[in-house]
């Protein structure tokens, strides 16, 4: 497959158009990624920490065992010195490897976990009722659907925070480097996630909408929390200043935090697979299974050409990594499918799939 000559971008990539020289437009404008830096984390850490003073906690992190939002946790207790509330909010969607992730980091730091259940019976019904529906009409743009159970996360990480006093929650999730544009990208949006501006997420919604009425078997019970997820995602949780992203201030080091989890956390990754990413979550083996069947490209695609260009790894490296690391994950697909009861077999379904490449 044709790939930048720069990065490895795929010439299926949505949005994607090569100079004379094989180089993408993605690193014709790429602007290095900015941190707001150390200095300015600190300040303000120490803010709430003079507001938590007579409180149990500092602040709160929003945690699933995942690589990231461990090395969250670890700096801001062994670093920071802060009084840390471990929060994990579970849709039913968190796997093993996340939990005794959690369990361990837990016991070597001495941090208070506390493990909020949501409608799991309810969410996974909902996650196959989309599945279905997918099946029937796949389609590029509806794939994050399968990812909506836990977007209302804002509304219900803020109620936690009010109910045991802590005013600042710490988020470890992707920004920067590990940005994944492309998903809105099939809506015409080439930003961040996190980055999308409102006018861009109307326009999300618009394309979603219309999606909806090619496919109205996706009018289900899962609309009562789709609807209120866009709402806490693009209008709650970007304009909350008391959700801070880590990554947003200090640059996300792929080395420095799997060698620090590693060693100080015993922090494992499951022995089927090379990716570290996102191993706490029962459903990226799943949606990257698609996208990887559909276009010949993953998440992880995105993710090295950002390191490409930010100098973190060479092109050669990122080539041989991404062939890897994209190897579908056939036994965990097959372990969450049956979670959200969809009985398909996934091998008919990718040579399917893989009839897309060609379009
Ligand atoms: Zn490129």
């Amino acid at each position: 497959m044709k790939r930048c000559s720069k990065c490895i971008l795929p010439k299926t990539f949505p949005g994607i158009s090569f100079d004379a020289d094989g180089v993408c437009n993605y690193c014709r404008n790429y602007k290095k990624i900015e941190v707001k830096g150390a200095p300015a984390l600190k300040e303000i850490l120490s803010k709430y920490r003079e507001i938590g003073k007579n409180r149990k906690y500092d602040c709160m992190v929003c945690y699933s065992g995942g690589r990231d939002s461990s090395y969250v946790l670890y700096q801001l207790v062994k670093k920071h010195g802060l009084r840390v509330l471990a929060v994990t909010l579970d849709g039913g969607l968190i796997t093993e490897f996340g939990y005794k992730n959690m369990e361990r980091a837990k016991n070597i730091l001495g941090v208070n976990h506390e493990i909020f259940i949501l409608n799991q019976k309810k969410i996974l019904k909902h996650v196959g009722k989309n599945i279905k529906a997918w099946l029937k009409k796949p389609s590029l743009l509806m794939i994050p659907i399968f990812m909506a159970a836990d977007k209302t996360m804002g509304f219900e990480l803020s109620k936690i925070g009010r109910q045991y006093g802590i005013p600042l929650l710490v988020m470890g999730g992707n920004t920067g480097v590990e940005n994944t544009s492309f998903k809105a990208g099939y809506a015409g949006i080439y930003e961040e996630p996190n980055q999308i501006k409102l006018w861009q997420s109307i326009k999300l919604l618009k394309a979603y909408f219309m999606e909806y009425i090619k496919n109205p078997r996706y009018i289900n019970g899962s609309l009562a929390y789709i609807i209120p997820g866009w709402f806490d995602f693009f209008a709650f949780q970007t304009h909350n200043k008391n959700f801070i992203h880590y990554y947003d201030y200090i640059k996300w080091n792929e080395t420095d935090i799997l060698k620090t989890i590693q060693e100080k956390l015993n922090w494992e990754s499951p022995p089927d697979t090379v990716q570290t990413w996102r191993t706490d979550d029962a459903t990226s083996p799943w949606y990257n299974f698609l996208y990887y069947s559909m276009t010949g490209f993953t998440e992880n695609d995105e993710l090295l050409s950002n390191m490409v260009r930010e100098g973190m790894i060479s092109r050669e490296d990122a080539l041989l990594r991404v062939e890897q690391e994209n190897k579908p994950r056939y036994e965990e697909i097959k372990k969450y499918l049956k979670m959200v009861n969809v009985d398909i077999d996934i091998y008919e379904l990718e040579k399917k799939l893989k009839i897309y490449q060609g379009k």
